[in-house]
């Protein structure tokens, strides 16, 4: 149970003392969803003041054990909170807008997690090959474009992600130059995948392997 830093509502959360990786699926563009591993929204925005906060700076106010139906014993105000929020696509733009990130990293992060809500919605979890292509907002892009900017290749993950990002603007040629430039041996095989799509001229979110 946390409270909102901006007006102290009261949100509930789960936190796993164990979990694993098994059955996680990674994608191109480095989400990576464990079903075994749920984890909570790293950034959220209030249900009732509406305004955003960092998971980590909210105020813990206390841990239920798990909830079941008929759970007594708790303040009705903790029972009846609602979970945290992820924001919407939309809503990481707003706060991307308002300046929530204060250092280069936290904007970085947003950034990422607006690109990762954007592809949730093309991320074709049933390998059905139906999922469509959303077209890409004035917003979704400028988002990436910023996101490439700030990009540091001298990290060899934010490399692979600015080629990822370049790819999924289209910029294929820009990609192609970016992944060459990975020369960590551990990212070869995704660097290859990458290529890969880069020649297929496809700008969509795919699952590796
Ligand atoms: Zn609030």
């Amino acid at each position: 149970m946390i409270a909102c830093p901006h007006c102290e509502a009261l949100a509930k959360h789960f936190t796993l003392i164990s979990g694993n990786t098994f059955g996680a699926r990674l994608w191109t563009d480095g989400k990576m969803i464990a079903p075994m591993l749920p984890e909570p929204p790293p950034f959220v925005q209030c249900h009732q003041c509406r305004h955003f906060y960092w998971l980590s700076d909210a105020r813990k106010v206390g841990l239920i054990p798990v909830m079941t139906e008929g759970t007594t014993g708790f303040p009705d105000d903790w029972l009846n909170a609602p979970y945290v929020q992820e924001p919407s696509e939309d809503a990481y733009y707003q706060a991307l807008s308002e300046q929530v990130a204060e250092t280069l990293d936290e904007e970085k992060f947003l950034r990422v997690l607006a690109l990762w809500k954007r592809n949730d919605s093309m991320r074709d979890l049933t390998g059905s090959g139906s999922v469509e292509m959303q077209p890409l907002s004035d917003q979704a892009k400028q988002n990436l474009e910023t996101l490439v900017s700030l990009l540091d290749e001298s990290h060899p993950d934010e490399g692979l992600l600015k080629a990822e990002v370049l790819r999924e603007l289209g910029q294929f040629d820009e990609a192609r130059q970016t992944l060459q430039r990975v020369s960590s041996d551990d990212y070869q095989a995704i660097v290859q995948v990458l290529l890969f799509l880069c020649d297929q001229g496809d700008t969509m979110v795919r699952e590796i392997g």
